[in-house]
C-alpha cells in the first residue's frame, strides 16, 4: 500500500463502520474511524443475543475490538461527530468536533468516580428505564473500556468529588471540545440506524401504556446486563407477563409512517418470541402479522415458532390497542385467514417498530426516506443500514465490499 496516501475516514463505529475500519487497516491503509457515542458496537452491542446463532453481541464484536487494539493503522476516535467535508474523491478535508473528555485515556476503569458522583442521569443505554451517574461506565463491555461523564448532570468543580477520589489523575473536568482537522482519499457512511419513534402511532398507544415497549427496548428488558437481568418484568407492577402479544409492522409499510419493510423486524420478533418461551415455556404468545419475511437461515426460527404451541402466529393487522383498569391491553386486530374480528388482553406488547435511518447533517444525497443513496460525489461511500434497513451479516458483507471501493 502506498504509504503516502491519505487515510479513509470511516464515520460510524457500528458493526459496519468497525468491519469497514479494520478490512482496510489489515491490508495496510490508514483508517480514521468515529463514533459519536462514547463507545463502539452500535445498535448490535446493545442486543440480548443476535440471530441468526443467537450468540451474544460481545461474539462477533470481540474479535473486531481485538483487531482495532491490534492494528496501530486505525486510529479511532469517539464521542466525535463531523461537522464539515469538502473536497473530491483521493482528497477530502473533514472537519471531527470531539465533545469535552473529562475522564483521560489513562482512567483504569476503578468505578470510584461513580461511586462517590452524587448525581444520577438517566441510562440511555437502557432506553431511560434505569439511571447510573453522571460518571458512568457505558456498559460492561464498552470499548474502549473507560469511564464517562456527562456534562449535562455533571455538577463540575463545585462539587470536584470524583477528581479528589481518582487516584490515577485522569479526570480534567475543564476539558474542552476538540476540532480536528484532518485531509483523507475517502469516506465510509457507516452511521445505521435508529428505531422508528413508537410515540407517533397514536392507535398503539405506546406513549401512556407502560406494558407496552418496543422491540429495541425488548432486547434491554430481556438482556442479562439489562433492566430485567434476564427477566422479562411489566413496568406497571414488575410482575412476569404471562401473555405477551408481539405487533409487526408497528409504523412500517404505512404510508402514515414509514412505507418501507424493516427487513429484520419479523426476524427479531421470532427470535424475541423463542428467548420468552426458554424463559417462561408457559407463557403464551401472539404474533400479529400483515406478511412474514424472513431470509435465509432465519427461515429456522419461523419453522421452530410455528412447531411451538404456545406461540400462535395471527395474520392480521392491529388496529387498535387499549389500557385496562389493571394495565392489561386489549389489542384489536382482524384475523385475515379466519375474517373474524379479534380482541386479545395480553399483559404485556412489543411493538415491532421499525429502522429509520440516523441523522447525517452532511449535504449528501438521499432517498425520500432519508437512507443514502448509493450514488454520491466520487470516493464518498455508504454502506449497511445507513442506505437500507439489513441484518448484521448482510452489514458485515456490505462493509466488507466498501472497504475495497474505499481504497481503490
Ligand atoms: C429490534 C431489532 C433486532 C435486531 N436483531 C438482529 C439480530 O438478531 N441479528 C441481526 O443480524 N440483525 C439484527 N438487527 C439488525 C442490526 O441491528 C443491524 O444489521 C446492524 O445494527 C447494522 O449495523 P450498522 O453498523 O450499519 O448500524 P448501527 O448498529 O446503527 O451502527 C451505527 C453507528 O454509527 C453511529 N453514528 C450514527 N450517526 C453518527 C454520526 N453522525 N457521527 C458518528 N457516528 C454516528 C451510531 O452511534 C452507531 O454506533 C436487529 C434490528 C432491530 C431493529
Amino acid at each position: 500500500m502506498n504509504k503516502t496516501q491519505k487515510p479513509v475516514l470511516v464515520i460510524g463505529g457500528g458493526i459496519s463502520g468497525i468491519t469497514t475500519a479494520v478490512e482496510i487497516a489489515e491490508v495496510g491503509k490508514e483508517v480514521i474511524l468515529i463514533e459519536k457515542e462514547p463507545y463502539l458496537g452500535g445498535n448490535v452491542v446493545k442486543f440480548n443475543n443476535y440471530f441468526p446463532k443467537l450468540c451474544p453481541p460481545t461474539c462477533g464484536l470481540e474479535i473486531n475490538f481485538r483487531r482495532i487494539k491490534q492494528n496501530p493503522g486505525i486510529n479511532y476516535f469517539t464521542s466525535t461527530e463531523v461537522v464539515e467535508i469538502a473536497g473530491e474523491k483521493g482528497n477530502f478535508k473533514a472537519k471531527l468536533k470531539t465533545e469535552p473528555l473529562y475522564i483521560k485515556n489513562n482512567c483504569t476503569a476503578c468505578g470510584k468516580c461513580a461511586e462517590v458522583c452524587p448525581e444520577e442521569r438517566p441510562n440511555d443505554f437502557n432506553y431511560g428505564f434505569t439511571k447510573n451517574k453522571a460518571a458512568y461506565l457505558p456498559h460492561e463491555m464498552a470499548f474502549p473500556y473507560k469511564y464517562f461523564i456527562d456534562d449535562e448532570y455533571c455538577k463540575k468543580e463545585s462539587c470536584n468529588k470524583c477528581v479528589e477520589v481518582c487516584n490515577y489523575d485522569a479526570i480534567d473536568l475543564n476539558a474542552k471540545e476538540e476540532i480536528r482537522e484532518i485531509e483523507v482519499s475517502s469516506v465510509v457512511i457507516a452511521t445505521g440506524w435508529k428505531n422508528y419513534d413508537a410515540s407517533k402511532i397514536d392507535n398503539l398507544n405506546y406513549s401512556t401504556s407502560k406494558n407496552i415497549i418496543t422491540n429495541v427496548e425488548f432486547e434491554r428488558f430481556i438482556a442479562s446486563n439489562g433492566i430485567g437481568e434476564n427477566k422479562l418484568l411489566r413496568l406497571s407492577d414488575k410482575n412476569e407477563p404471562k401473555k405477551i402479544a408481539f405487533v409487526q409492522c408497528a409504523g412500517s409499510r404505512d404510508e402514515n409512517h414509514l412505507p418501507y419493510c424493516s427487513a429484520v423486524c419479523c426476524s427479531a420478533s421470532l427470535k424475541h418470541a423463542l428467548t420468552i418461551q426458554e424463559l417462561y415455556p408457559k407463557s403464551e404468545i401472539k404474533i400479529f402479522y400483515i406478511d412474514l419475511r424472513v431470509a435465509g437461515r432465519n427461515e429456522d426460527f419461523l419453522v421452530k415458532v410455528q412447531n411451538n404451541k404456545n406461540i400462535e402466529l395471527i395474520k392480521g393487522k392491529v388496529g387498535k390497542i387499549t389500557e385496562t383498569e389493571n394495565n392489561n391491553l386489549i389489542l384489536e386486530a382482524e384475523d385475515i385467514l379466519s375474517g373474524k374480528k379479534i380482541k386479545y388482553e395480553a399483559d404485556m406488547v412489543v411493538l415491532a417498530t421499525g429502522i429509520v435511518p440516523s441523522n447525517l447533517n452532511l449535504n449528501l444525497e438521499k432517498d425520500k426516506n432519508q437512507f443514502m443513496l448509493d450514488i454520491q460525489t466520487e470516493g464518498i461511500i455508504p454502506v449497511a443500514c445507513s442506505r437500507k434497513p439489513m441484518d448484521v451479516s448482510s452489514s458485515v458483507k456490505d462493509a466488507t465490499a466498501a472497504a475495497l471501493k474505499a481504497i481503490q
